[in-house]
């Protein structure tokens, strides 16, 4: 279970930098120290920064698109052929199962860049042809530039999956970027450093900073002038600073943010596929998928039952070693955030719900006590309007809550703040289509969870996010159109 400690510095300019205040990166898993991580001060910061926009001025902006593109595919190649590396160090600083960051989050890093290598190939640009008063007309066509130097700011709960699905578009149309992992997982972003480094990607056009967010390096980053866009994902509250700032350069933003996702399972579904759902929608990476279900509503005449299966999955679940293939819980990202979600159990307890499992942290008798786990938690009993059914806890648990009529059932899962994701478990065809599209969502699954095709819009509406990334929707954001209008 224990890693060797690594060291990750910031890389600047194409250099690994000997400098930074030094801060210790945690195994979640069982307490030790992972990494001694270098956190980059606002001198370094600036430093990146001046190094991107040398790099766009260079021979980035003026390298063939074929050539640039190669860069991406040359990335993907550096990802799979140090698979092991990546895999190792995602679940040093995560603690996540072996199983899932081999089987989904080193190889969606790899399948980023190639996705959007292959997008922009074959990407057009618009034109339109007008008529003139004097009958010669005119043409007008759109020139794709580069914004500029983009920042990206990621998280910790998939971090090398999503700081690839911004940096992949944004490398692809042709920016320079200088992206900070989040400061719990600064492993896989340091790797993708060293891979850039080795393929001879030129210095300036991919700095990666580690360090912290508020009043540190995240924030001496998004403020910077010379930051041209900003692609952030995170917690909601979050992005309001980042776009605070943003606000006084006018920058654009793309918010991919927090989740407080229903699924919604009718009496008609195949009760085994939507409890097999639900329980993958509830506990995957414990919980900490923005994507993740806490509000489940179940049609009355199976809510039992349904309720009955899931406390069953919820007990199977697996907290072994995460190099062990059947280990199939992790624990939390942090002993800080097992607090938050304890004190979420607390106050599910205090707002008057049943536990029907889970609600309080495990006892292994090893090393894991020294981890960050809770159990996976099922509660029922709660009204729509209790905190733990409105704010977004980030954990491995859901509330479930009976329901009676197919408009009833929409109008609770459209009842929140956020607008991610939801999930439909129905086999009637009709209602699938109907309740699918009513859902205030960026994306409603009808009968599965977390399927991703990387050319679909990807976001989220009301408090969990701004604009969409993904297949041509990230083209947009990342690259600016100049309209041609020549007269003839
Ligand atoms: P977070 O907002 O705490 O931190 C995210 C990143 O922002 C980190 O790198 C952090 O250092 C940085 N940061 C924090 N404050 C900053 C500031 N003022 N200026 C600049 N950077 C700053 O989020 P987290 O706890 O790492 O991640 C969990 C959250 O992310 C959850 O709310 C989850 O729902 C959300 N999330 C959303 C999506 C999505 O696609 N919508 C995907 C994954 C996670």
């Amino acid at each position: 279970m224990t890693a060797k400690t690594a060291t990750y510095r910031n890389y600047v300019g194409g250099a690994f930098l000997d400098e930074g205040t030094p801060f210790d990166s945690i195994n979640p898993a069982n307490g030790e120290r992972a990494a001694v991580v270098y956190a980059a001060d606002q001198d370094i910061v600036y430093r990146a920064v001046a190094s991107a926009k040398a790099a766009l001025d260079g021979p980035w902006a003026k390298m063939p698109v074929q050539e640039r593109l190669s860069y991406l595919h040359k990335l993907a190649d550096g990802i799979e052929a140090r698979f092991d590396d990546f895999v190792a160090a995602e679940i040093a600083d995560t603690g996540k199962p072996a199983s899932q960051a081999r089987n989904l989050d080193i190889p969606r890093g790899a399948a980023n860049f190639r996705a959007f290598a292959d997008l922009l190939k074959g990407a057009s640009t618009e034109c339109f042809e007008m008529d003139t008063p004097d009958g010669a007309g005119a043409i007008n066509y759109a020139v794709r530039k580069p914004v500029g130097v983009v920042a990206v700011i990621a998280p910790w709960n998939l971090p090398m999956l999503l700081m690839t699905w911004k940096l992949a578009p944004a490398l692809a149309c042709g920016n320079t970027v200088v992206a900070k992992p989040s400061e719990e997982t600064p492993g896989t972003a340091t790797l993708l450093a060293e891979v850039a480094h080795d393929i001879g990607l030129p210095p300036g056009v991919l700095n990666i900073l580690h360090g912290f967010g508020p009043d540190a390096t995240g924030e001496f980053l998004v403020n910077h002038p010379d930051v041209d866009a900003i692609t952030f994902t995170g917690e909601s509250r979050t992005g309001t600073a980042i776009m605070q700032g943003a606000a006084r350069g006018v920058k654009p933003v793309s918010f991919e943010l927090g989740g407080k996702n229903a699924a919604v399972v009718f009496a008609d579904a195949d009760f085994d596929a939507a409890v097999d759902g639900v329980a993958r929608s509830t506990f995957t990476n414990c919980g900490q998928v923005c994507l993740c279900s806490e509000r489940v509503y179940v049609e009355r005449p199976i809510f039992d039952r349904f309720v009955a299966a899931l406390k069953q999955k919820a007990e199977e679940l697996i907290a072994g070693d995460p190099f062990d293939e059947t280990t199939n819980f992790s624990p939390l990202i942090s002993h800080g955030h097992r607090d938050k979600v304890l004190s979420y159990y607390a106050l599910a307890r205090d707002e008057g719900a049943t536990v029907v499992t889970g609600g309080g942290v495990p006892q292994f008798g090893d090393k894991r006590d020294q981890g960050a786990y809770v159990e996976p938690t099922v509660l029922t009993g709660l009204p729509q309007t209790a905190r733990v059914m409105r704010e977004e806890i980030f954990g491995p648990v859901c509330h479930v809550m009976p329901f009676d009529a197919e408009d009833e059932a929409v109008r609770l899962a459209n009842d929140s703040d956020y607008g991610l994701a939801a999930a439909v478990w129905t086999t009637n065809l009709s209602r699938a289509h109907r309740v699918a599209r009513q859902m205030d969502v960026g994306i409603a699954w009808v009968n599965t969870w977390f399927l991703r095709d990387l050319r679909t819009p990807f976001g989220g509406m009301k408090l969990s996010g701004i604009g969409r990334e993904g297949g041509l929707h990230s083209l947009h954001f990342y690259s600016e159109p100049t309209n041609i209008c020549i007269k003839l």
